[in-house]
């Protein structure tokens, strides 16, 4: 049965003091949780370790790095490697999110490398994908998206395509107010479930967790989340208001 997830990204807001803050009132509301629910907190690098500390004893929570870099180690000056997050003991990290593809020129290639090595090193990698407004208006999202894990996934084995969340985020719907609608959101997640079971098998397919990202917030998680192949949802914006994280975690299947 696969995992439904509820998965912050602070990206690059709060200090320490306020995401300690925020962590401590969401693990102190009185959420009810099934067993295969999952809570992830995407945070800053400086704050890693101190957000593990805080939910280390919590067997439902875990903490995600944002970003890592697509080699090994070496001469790149101010980069993280995935070998750091591991020697930390960071279990998952996000990789290509769409900010990371705009501003920093992430190729799907390179993010096939950040792939790689966190599956490498044992790190369960949320892999990113969604397409921009222009690509949506053309109706080509479907194939838009189908060559992004192409080429970002479609590499891997059985074995390890079965270690990847994967998040769809259409951009036209990330810190806009503008949310897919649930007929949406569940049209792309059928799809991209029908395009692993073409690639590796019906199984492998059901088994993978698909999340939703862009603009989920208290009031439509549900809703969302509701639909049969939503699998829970990425959040950046309501990921940084307690009461607002807290129900998208209430509202997770
Ligand atoms: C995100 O950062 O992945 C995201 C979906 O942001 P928001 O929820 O603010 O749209």
């Amino acid at each position: 049965m696969r995992k439904q997830i509820a998965a912050a990204n602070w990206k690059m807001n709060k200090t320490i003091e306020e995401g300690i803050a925020l962590v401590k009132e969401i693990i102190n509301a009185d959420i009810k949780l099934n067993k295969n629910n999952e809570v992830l907190f995407s945070v800053p690098f400086p704050y890693l370790s101190t957000i593990k500390d805080l939910i280390s004893s919590n067997g439902y929570m875990f903490v995600a790095a944002q970003n890592c870099h697509h080699k090994k180690n070496g001469a790149y000056t101010g980069e993280v490697s995935v070998e750091m997050l591991k020697s930390i003991g960071i279990e998952y990290c996000l990789v290509g999110h769409s900010e990371r593809r705009e501003y920093f020129a992430e190729s799907n290639q390179v993010i096939a490398q950040k792939v790689d090595l966190c599956l490498e090193l044992g790190i369960t990698p949320v892999f990113c994908c969604g397409e921009p407004l222009e690509i949506r208006d053309l109706l080509s999202q479907n194939q838009y998206v189908s060559n992004q894990l192409n080429e970002s996934l479609f590499h891997l084995s059985t074995e390890d395509i079965k270690k990847v969340i994967i998040a769809y985020e259409p951009i036209w719907a990330i810190g806009t107010g503008r949310t897919a609608s649930s007929d949406q959101a569940q049209e792309m997640h059928a799809h991209i479930r029908s395009v692993l079971i073409s690639k590796y098998s019906f199984e492998v397919a059901e088994d993978i967790s698909i999340l939703y990202g862009g603009s989920v917030k208290g009031a439509n998680a549900n809703e969302l989340f509701s639909m049969q192949d939503v699998d829970g949802g990425l959040v950046g914006g309501a990921s940084l208001v307690a009461s607002e994280f807290i129900q998208v975690i209430q509202a997770l299947k």
